[in-house]
């Protein structure tokens, strides 16, 4: 039956996993994966995620099934912590929101419903480059993707120019894919005043917004902050849709917590959307998962235990910026004579080395250093303990 079926390409990231693990040196390191680790290489279960699963436990709840759209208590918070307790589209009540399989299972409900019932054409503008699964999600959702202009190799900056004259450029009511935060895989983020601009274009050439929010709070350490585009966009009076997850910031990633909804013009508008939402879910899963989203709920309503995850957040981004700052440092002082501003420029978990493909694999080869090729690196994988020995490596393939 399955004679035709032809044999796939293996997942990048998944093979850069193998790579590493058939690597017999002691002193390996493995920057492609994209979940944060302690400084001493591992996993971390936020403190706040513990006793928000122990209350839940202990509340010895029943198994039965969410709604369609999931835990209200969960997706109400969701779109406080998104939108902010001043948002003017949650005061009046119009924002549909529904509980998702994490980031992805956001936006590809977001695909499926743009897919349906986005009045205004299929295509969707996403940055280049852009986290690989974007292109994935939204062409098998049906929607035709296309490509603005987003990181200039020659700066290892962000092409704001570019950027600008292609979604000038893109078909009036084009829909628009938006990294809020700590664009993946770049880490180079618009400054404030590039974002009002980036709104000004939109709204001039009346594009729809589609912000994808995988690390709020992760970015800068403040949830607020890192919420800016988002909320200025709403200030501006745009319609938006939103994929949130809560995998980084609360370090759910196996949970599969995350939110998608969309700002509506009335709560009127807002029940109708709603309803479509449920009729597109319910044949896809029927309902959401409840274990992560009760945690994420109870972080998030409980006052004390918001605190608590609120520090712990700030210092999970504290010690990815801190461990920019000490690449830079360990380069610079082995004499490097690049420039490597762009480390600590950039934000979020992914630095953008600027490294070739060839140099990405000798890294690999030579120096047990594994990344994709892109020149991506995982800055969560980077511990006090292993700098030095990065810096070096990358200080002999990138020409001292
Ligand atoms: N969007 C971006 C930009 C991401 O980097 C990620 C995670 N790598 C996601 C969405 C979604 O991840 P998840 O489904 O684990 O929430």
């Amino acid at each position: 039956t399955w004679a035709k079926v032809p044999q796939g390409p293996p997942d990048a990231i998944l093979g850069i996993t193998e790579a590493f693990k058939t690597d017999s040196f002691k002193e390996k390191i493995n920057l492609g994966v994209g979940a944060y680790r302690d400084d001493k290489g591992k996993p971390y279960v936020l403190p706040s995620v513990r006793t928000a699963e122990q209350k839940v436990v202990a509340s010895k709840l029943d198994k039965e099934y969410a709604g369609i759209t999931g835990v209200p208590a969960f997706t109400k918070a969701a779109a406080l912590l998104a939108y902010g307790p001043d948002s003017a589209p949650i005061k009046e009540d119009r924002i549909a929101i529904t509980q998702s399989i994490s980031g992805t299972g956001a936006l590809r409900i977001g695909g499926a419903f743009l897919q349906r019932f986005y009045p205004h054409g299929k295509k969707i503008y996403i940055p280049t480059p852009s986290w690989a699964n974007h292109n994935a999600v939204f062409t098998d959702s049906g929607l035709e993707v296309e490509k603005y202009r987003y990181y200039n190799k020659n700066t290892i900056g962000l092409d704001f120019d570019g950027m600008v004259e292609d979604l000038k450029a893109a078909p009036k009511s084009s829909i628009v894919l938006l990294h809020a935060c700590a664009h993946n895989p770049t880490g180079i983020d618009p400054t404030e005043e590039q974002w009002r601009k980036i709104s000004d274009v939109v709204k001039e050439r009346e594009h729809y917004p589609f912000f994808d929010m995988a690390y709020q709070g992760f970015a800068s350490g403040d949830t607020n902050k890192d919420a800016f585009a988002v909320r200025h966009f709403i200030q501006e009076g745009h319609g938006i849709v939103l994929a949130q997850s809560f995998a980084k910031n609360m370090g759910l990633y196996g949970e599969r917590v995350g939110a998608f909804s969309v700002v509506c013009e009335s709560a009127e508008e807002k029940k109708r959307v709603d309803s479509q939402i449920k009729i597109l879910v319910r044949p896809l899963y029927s309902n959401p998962p409840v274990h992560g989203a009760r945690i994420a709920s109870e972080i998030l309503n409980d006052p004390a235990l918001n605190k608590q995850w609120l520090t712990e957040v700030k210092g999970m981004a504290d010690r990815i910026i801190e461990m920019r700052a000490l690449l830079k440092k360990n380069l610079q002082d082995l004499g490097s004579k690049h420039n490597w501003d762009h480390i600590t420029n950039q934000i979020g978990m992914f630095a953008y080395t600027g490294l070739k493909p060839e140099q990405m694999n000798v890294l690999a080869k030579e120096h047990s250093v594994y990344a994709t090729k892109d020149g991506r690196i995982s800055v969560a994988g980077i511990t006090t303990g292993n700098v030095k020995r990065l810096a070096e490596a990358i200080y002999k393939v990138s020409g001292e």
